[in-house]
């Protein structure tokens, strides 16, 4: 599967912890990244990641065009709820985008579990 991961800089280190936990199965598919979370994931976590632009500079439009014409199977996208953030326009065009091409994405820790083990059964 094509996964993307996004994390707010509040969350990146939930998606490291994450990542790191499901490392084995995350390597067994093909990962993308905004800029940042994905440079973690490589450093810290050792995955091979796509990294696109960062989130404030157009990388969750990037996921979002990708996923619209059907090159993203999967979204975890560790949002922050307690935070502004520059770009919302941009979160919610990539969530939005999730719903119309019925895509799943999973926006808590919680629910990455749950997607990451069906992934896993797959
Ligand atoms: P980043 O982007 O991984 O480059 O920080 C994520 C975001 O903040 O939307």
């Amino acid at each position: 599967m094509r996964i993307a991961l996004v994390a707010h800089d509040r969350k990146k280190d939930d998606m490291v912890a994450l990542a790191t936990e499901f490392a084995p199965l995350l390597k067994q598919h093909t990962l993308m990244a905004t800029g940042t979370t994905g440079g973690r994931l490589q450093n810290e976590v050792g995955l091979t990641v796509e990294r696109l632009l960062s989130g404030p500079l157009g990388g969750d439009l990037q996921i979002g065009a990708r996923l619209s014409v059907g090159e993203v199977d999967a979204v975890i996208f560790l949002r922050d709820p307690m935070t502004a953030q520059p770009h919302e326009p941009d979160i919610n065009a990539l969530v939005r985008a999730c719903d119309v091409h019925n895509v799943p994405c999973a926006t808590n820790i919680a629910t990455a579990r749950m997607l990451l083990g069906e992934v896993g059964r797959r």
